[in-house]
């Protein structure tokens, strides 16, 4: 799952990660309001991170999957002999 953060170079500063570009878009906007009087700092951009973060249910189904594959290759390949 991605995450995002905001960063403006003028403040040398990153918001923490949120989990959407939207959450992100709304650290922008209230940075920008706050400290920048509404306006755009130079160079301030949304980061997206991308994680392969597998929760324990992914992993069993690639296993089970890997498994199931074997086993019906194994089988075909049992009745063509
Ligand atoms: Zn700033």
């Amino acid at each position: 799952m991605p995450s995002f953060s905001y960063r403006c170079p003028q403040c040398c500063t990153t918001s923490p990660r949120v989990l959407t570009h939207d959450a992100a878009l709304a650290e922008q906007a209230i940075h920008r309001d706050q400290f920048h009087g509404g306006h755009r700092p130079d160079g301030d951009a949304v980061t997206c991170y991308r994680t392969e973060r597998w929760s324990e249910a992914d992993h069993l189904e690639r296993w089970i999957t890997v498994v199931l594959v074997a086993v019906i290759l194994l089988v075909l390949a049992y009745n063509t002999l």
